[in-house]
């Protein structure tokens, strides 16, 4: 796509529909893609993208819809942002992979210092850089253990952390996620999302002494599980709990982070500093790229003890560095402005719909909505995307929201509008 049809699409009105939805050609792709590719694969909805350009996207019948899930959370800057596509686009021209694990790549150590800038931790840091948030995860549970010496590991029910053993092990949103893999990766145990009680009454006292717990995993605001915003002084009472023993509190903000919650990190709304913190999805605009970062004096480990050959890729850093730039030049205060309008809507549609609509929460442009069941979210959910509004179900029963962060105002009214109809519609059946 040119420069001008990446402006003109971005500002062209959307949604705008000229088939059935799903049209033709998405119909026949998706009866393709039926006989090729693995079952397991969750497709939430017959959507099938051809181009799309900020909050837009046009699908393979020429439809064009407004986008609130930003290939889930993911396309920070937008679809095809130019600055990004730039960045890749000189990268690739000059270096389209070395491996950093194994030699030195001066991009790779440009994101580290530009992580280390703006991690939500006081002192210096150092970052191990992936392919994917699993990834991160993975580095952060193997760094936990090798550097405390202790083998056991927190997390919250609801979580999603990602589809690894470790990481699907760390997880507990949905029991499907496990069905059919087991054993777990062993000294795993969970504890409630925002319970002030459960970890020191329940697993402290019966199952595990806090002694060999080498690191509790949380989401600041919970993605997956169903964009819960927790309780005030919950995440300061993790670092407590923290300190007092000695483990590392490891903030999973693959989902939440990188200006989605209206500051760089979710974890700043809480006046919380982890030990070590976990970016993905957001960071590269949807280049491949995650990042576990450690306070310094965590990187006790050893040369060869953990790599990537992939991992912190020059064209995924290269986007890495564009995103950041315009994350931090704009973009957060962006989420955090237009988020408070959306929000604002998304109450007014909850006061108009009270039998429908159960509750609306978040931060910045991470809105969760939740409904009474999973069919009426399902139902939400497809029937806002017949309209040309791309929204996602999470949890059991809620639809989240998580556009681009150059998302506009005035998009955030259609998208208002627009969802409006579509409970209206599942409210009248
Ligand atoms: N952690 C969180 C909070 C996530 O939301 C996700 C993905 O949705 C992951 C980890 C896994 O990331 P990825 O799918 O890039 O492996």
């Amino acid at each position: 796509m040119s420069e001008a049809e990446t402006v003109d699409l971005a500002e062209a009105d959307a949604p705008h529909l000229v088939t059935e939805i799903p049209g033709p050609r998405a119909r026949a792709h998706i009866e393709r893609d039926a006989r090729v590719t693995s079952p397991s694969l969750p497709r939430a909805y017959p959507f099938v993208p051809r181009r799309g350009a900020g909050s837009v996207v046009e699908d393979v019948d020429g439809n064009r819809f407004l986008d609130l899930n930003a290939g889930i959370a993911v396309t920070s800057t937008g679809h095809a942002h130019p600055k990004v596509v730039e960045a890749i686009q000189r990268q690739a021209a000059e270096l389209i992979h070395y491996s950093a694990s194994d030699f030195y790549l001066p991009i790779y150590a440009e994101v580290c210092e530009a992580l280390d800038r703006i991690a939500p931790m006081s002192g210096p840091v150092r970052s191990f850089l992936t392919n994917s948030g699993t990834e991160a995860v993975e580095a952060a549970l193997k760094l936990a253990r090798y550097h405390t010496g202790r083998q056991y590991a927190i997390a919250f029910y609801g979580a999603f952390h990602g589809r690894s053993y470790g990481a699907v092990t760390l997880g507990a949103s949905k029991a499907k996620y496990r069905a059919g893999f087991g054993p777990m990766l062993p000294g795993v145990y969970h504890a409630f999302y925002g319970d002030f009680d459960h970890i020191e009454r329940v697993l402290f006292t019966h199952l595990v002494s806090p002694r060999e717990v080498a690191a509790i995993f949380v989401e600041p605001v919970l993605g997956e599980g169903g964009y819960v915003v927790p309780p005030e002084g919950w995440l300061r009472y993790l670092r407590e709990l923290c300190d007092e023993h000695g483990i590392l509190l490891v903030a999973d903000e693959v989902q939440s982070g990188m200006g989605r919650t209206g500051k760089l990190w979710a974890i700043q709304h809480f006046g919380v500093e982890p030990d070590v913190l976990l970016s993905a999805k957001g960071i590269a605009s949807g280049m491949p790229l995650g990042a576990m970062v450690a306070r310094e004096e965590l990187m006790t480990w050893e040369a060869g003890a953990h790599g990537s050959t992939y991992g912190g890729n020059p064209l995924a850093c290269a986007a890495a560095l564009a995103t950041i730039e315009l994350v931090e030049g704009g973009l957060a205060e962006n989420a955090a402005q237009v988020g408070a309008v959306l929000l604002d809507g998304l109450r007014g549609i909850r006061e108009r719909h009270p039998d429908l609509v159960a509750d609306v929460r978040g931060l910045g442009l991470m809105i969760g909505v939740e409904l009474p069941d999973h069919d009426a979210a399902a139902a939400v959910e497809r029937a806002a995307f017949s309209r040309g509004l791309l929204v996602l179900g999470c949890g059991e029963n809620a639809i989240r929201m998580s556009p681009p962060l150059v998302f506009r105002e005035d998009q955030a009214k259609v998208a208002l509008e627009v969802f409006e109809e579509a409970i209206a519609e599942v409210e009248a059946r």
